[in-house]
Parts: structure tokens; sequence; C-alpha cells
């Protein structure tokens, strides 16, 4: 709740756009005609829960289920399974780094919770699935190749109940497992492989080398984005029609509310021509749009009707996400008016936004306050432990914030946030050997997640251990994509010369190894480049 401020990149939105395949509703999103939630200007706020959360534990096939029909054959695809999936990865370099990737750990937690729950009630998911947050008013979810999907913050605040959040992603779901992307690649042959994998570099490259490679990164953009429209005539409807009635499936044997698409649906149609007047442009450039709410009610018909009630955690999501809105005081008052009113699906969820909404302000005195009447009316949640922590370690109580985490971790010791604020807290408190045990740990259980690896540079730092210091911080870089970075803070790593034999030579064999992926990365730039249809540009 609190935090860096947001930035939209328009590279993000073409990127996103050109190699992701969407709700079907991208004509909402990156263009003028954009559908907020919020009449004031989109001032998304990102939080202290700021960062991220490690792809889940890989999905179990259970046996003996129904499975869905293979209608996305990998063999006609142009990509292996292995191929898909790094270049979902290398996507998501520039997606984490785009300044739109939400980092909080609350919101993708709960996403990964709820995605994760879709995957596995239909086996046989060809990926682990990694769920996050864009920080995007518009509304829009999207899938990329090899298992990652990636949901607007606007479409979760428009979603009035979980069971149409769970048909989006039963949606996006249904993108990955019928390889979509792949399938499209394939028909436009060896060349659109070429564009997507330059792309990836080409934006690398132009946020490393700034101002030099600035055009190769536009012309990559823009072959990319002409290969976006072709690839939506080719494929969109076809796909969309198998996304939208395999999602139901899956959304349905997930157990979620069968009619809920279709409220959906309905729900982005009020809102969109609400927002564009009386010509809604998304109707004009999808004229089957009718049809698709017309089958999202159809299907539902043919389930037995069946209420389904929220969790607590979609409510307090919605509620944290509903504080990052507009101004700290908007979101303050929203929220006292909300309670004051009774105007809210939840009251807890109510209560919880009000003490995050109070924590951005930084009126800690009135959070903890807020805080003390949440902590009466709710059932003991993680997500209340999270938040806790935050109002007394950012009001300066670190003993009381310390005794909290470890009392909280034991109960919840998978809670990222509780594992992130933990060491963070003993940092502050002038721990720094405390935290380095407790962060050895974690990264035993989560090796590759980049937010573990940064706290881990700051705490060698504060522990003068300098090899490992910008060891760690290679790795976040690397992460985040930023193999350049990753390479000097290694270089940085072996000349420190605080490392015993087998610590110095371990830093040697990844700098390495990061120096040969970055050579290929430039190579894969420079093919690109030279194969790119620049001419395709459209609008
Ligand atoms: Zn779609």
């Amino acid at each position: 709740m609190l935090g860096t401020r947001l930035t939209q990149h328009a590279a993000r939105r073409v990127i996103t756009g050109a190699v992701a395949i969407s709700l079907g509703f991208a004509p909402l999103a990156g263009t003028a005609q954009t559908v907020s939630t919020t009449q004031t200007s989109p001032t998304t706020q990102v939080p202290i829960f700021s960062r991220t959360q490690p792809p889940e534990p890989k999905i179990e096939n259970k046996g003996g289920q129904q499975t869905l029909p293979e209608l996305g054959d990998p063999s006609q695809t142009l990509l292996s399974g292995a191929q898909e999936r790094k270049l979902g990865e290398a996507i998501m370099y520039q997606v984490r780094s785009s300044g739109s990737y939400l980092y909080d750990p609350e919101v993708n937690s709960y996403l990964n919770e709820l995605g994760n729950r879709l995957v596995t009630a239909i086996p046989g998911a060809p990926f682990d699935f990694e769920f996050f947050a864009m920080s995007d008013p518009t509304i829009n979810a999207f899938a990329l190749p090899g298992g990652f999907v990636g949901i607007n913050t606007g479409l979760i605040l428009l979603a009035q109940s979980e069971s149409e959040l769970a048909s989006v992603l039963g949606h996006e779901i249904t993108h990955v497992t019928q390889h979509h992307m792949a399938r499209s690649m394939a028909h436009q042959r060896d060349a659109t492989l070429m564009t997507l994998a330059a792309l990836a570099a080409a934006v690398l490259a132009s946020r490393s080398r700034s101002s030099s490679s600035g055009d190769m990164a536009s012309a990559a953009l823009a072959g990319a984005q002409g290969l976006a429209i072709q690839t939506q005539i080719d494929f969109t409807r076809q796909n969309e029609e198998e996304a939208d009635r395999l999602g139901f499936e899956r959304t349905y044997a997930a157990g979620f509310d069968p009619n809920a698409m279709s409220v959906f649906f309905n729900r982005l149609m009020r809102a969109s021509s609400w927002f564009e007047g009386n010509t809604p442009s998304y109707f004009k450039d999808h004229p089957e749009t009718y049809q698709r709410i017309a089958e999202a009610q159809a299907r539902a018909f043919s389930k037995p009707f069946r209420q389904v009630p929220d969790s607590l955690d979609f409510q307090m999501v919605r509620a944290l996400l509903k504080s990052y809105e507009g101004t700290p005081k908007q979101a303050i008052a929203f929220f006292q008016d909300a309670i004051a009113e009774k105007k809210y699906n939840n009251e807890i969820a109510a209560h919880y936004g009000l003490v995050a909404s109070y924590l951005r302000a930084e009126d800690f005195k009135h959070a903890q306050e807020e805080l003390a009447t949440l902590e009466k009316i709710a059932p003991p949640h993680p997500m209340i432990e999270g938040v806790a922590g935050q109002v007394l370690m950012q009001s300066g109580q670190l003993k009381q914030a310390i005794t909290r985490y470890e009392a909280a971790l034991v109960r919840y010791p998978s809670k990222m946030q509780l594992i992130y604020d933990y060491p963070d807290a003993l940092l502050k408190d002038n721990q720094p050997e405390k935290a380095a045990a407790f962060l050895t740990t974690q990264l035993q259980r989560f090796p590759r997640d980049g937010p573990l690896h940064q706290l881990a540079a700051k705490t060698y730092a504060a522990l003068g251990k300098h090899l490992l210091e910008h060891q760690h911080l290679a790795e976040f870089y690397a992460w985040q994509g930023n193999l350049r970075g990753a390479v000097t803070q290694l270089e940085l790593a072996v000349k420190a010369g605080d490392g015993d034999f087998y610590q110095t030579s371990a830093a040697e064999s990844r700098l390495r190894a990061v120096r040969q992926e970055l050579a290929d990365q430039d190579k894969a730039v420079g093919k690109g480049h030279s194969g790119l249809n620049v001419s395709g540009t459209v609008n």
C-alpha cells in the first residue's frame, strides 16, 4: 500500500499486445478509449507490499479425472514446450521491468491461489503457471506463452464476484493450455519467432543502452505490432471461441458460478458504453461480441444454478487495490464513507481497506486505531498479520513488529508478504545476522525469487560481506532481465576479495554463464532487426 509510483509504459502495452493473447478486449486498452473503474485520473499507487511472489509449485496431474479435448496439439506448433516457456520467460523480464508490473505479494499470492485452483481443476496443464497483476486501470487480461497470465487491476476491480474473476482467468488459462500463442506463431513462419525473440531483446537493449539503441527498439516494436494485428485477424475468433468454451468448463469444474462469464461480459459492455458515450468502439471492432455473450448465457443455462460465496481474500484484495487509487486522502474518504453508509460488499474488507489507506497516508495513529477495530471483527487472517506488521514497522515499533512477524510466520509459513517483511524489520532493527539466517533458509525454498535476492543483497551490505552482496544483487538483476547489470555485479563480486575459494569459484562460474546469455541476447537483437517488417506498422 504505499511506495513507488507507477507509470504506464507504452512499450509494455505493445509487448503484451504483440505477444499476448488477451481476453479479446484489447481495443479497450492501450488506446485513448480506456475504460477505467474510476472517473478520476488513474493515478495508481503501488504498495509497501511491493514485491512479488515466486511461481507456484509444480502442478500435479490427478489421474482418472476429466480431461480437455486436445485441440491445441503441440505437435502442430512451431515451438516445443521448452521453447514456449523460454519465450514466455523472456517476455516476463520485460513485463517485470515495465513499470506496470504490480510488485504486490498479497495481490499476486491471491491470484496464484485462485489461478492454480482453476489450473488443477482439470488435470494435464502443460506448464507451471504464474499469475500476476498489472497496475493498469484498463479492463484487460492476457496470457503469454509458457504459462504466464497477467490481469490488470482495473479488471480485478470491475469484477463484482470471485466467480467473474475466475471466469476471466479460466479463459486466459485456456489460451495457455491450448497453445494458442504457439499455434498462431506456427502460421507466421520463422520470421515471427525471430521477431518475437528480437522484440524482447530489443526492448531490453533500449533500456540498458539508452540512446543508441532507441531506434532499433522502435523498429522491433513496430514490426511486432504489425504482426499482432495479422495474428489477430487470422486467429482471434477461433481462439477466443475455444478459450470461452473450454474456459467455461474449467471454471465450472473448479466450483464457480456458471453464470459469471455472461454477467461479466454484460458488466464490461455497460462499463465501456458508459465511458465512451454512445459509440463503444469495442463493438465496432468485435462484431462477434454479442454472439460471445449469447454463447456464454447458453452455456450457463446448460448447468444447474449454483450460488458461490466470495472468499474473504477476494474482498480484501479488491479493498487493497482500491486503497491504491487516487490520493491517500481520497482513499481514506472512500473507505470512511463506505463504512459510515454501510456501502460495502464485505465489512471486514472495508476496514482492511481503511487501514491500508491510513498506512498509505502515513497516518500511523489512525492506522493503528483502525487496525484494532479490524481485529475485533475479523477472523485470523494472514493479510491482517501483514498489514499489522507494516503498521508496527512503519511507525517505528520494530520490536513489536518482529515479535508479530515471528508469531505470524509460525502460523502462515508460506505467505510471501510475511517472508519479505520479517527480514526487512530485522534489518531496520539492526539485526542483519538474524536476517541473513532467515533469508538463507527462504532462498533454499525459493531459489529464483528476485525480491528475496534483493533483500539478501541489502543484508550482506549491512554485514560488510561484499562478494555475497554483489552476487545476490546480480541474481536480482538477472531475475528482472537486466543481464548487463547482473554481469557488472558479478564482476564486482569476483573482485570483492572477501569470499572463500568456493564462493569465488561460484561467482566466476555464474559470471561466465550470464555473459554467455547476454551474448546470445545481443545476437538475437542483431538478427531480429534485419528481419523486421517495419512498414507493417498499424494503429
Ligand atoms: Zn482471449
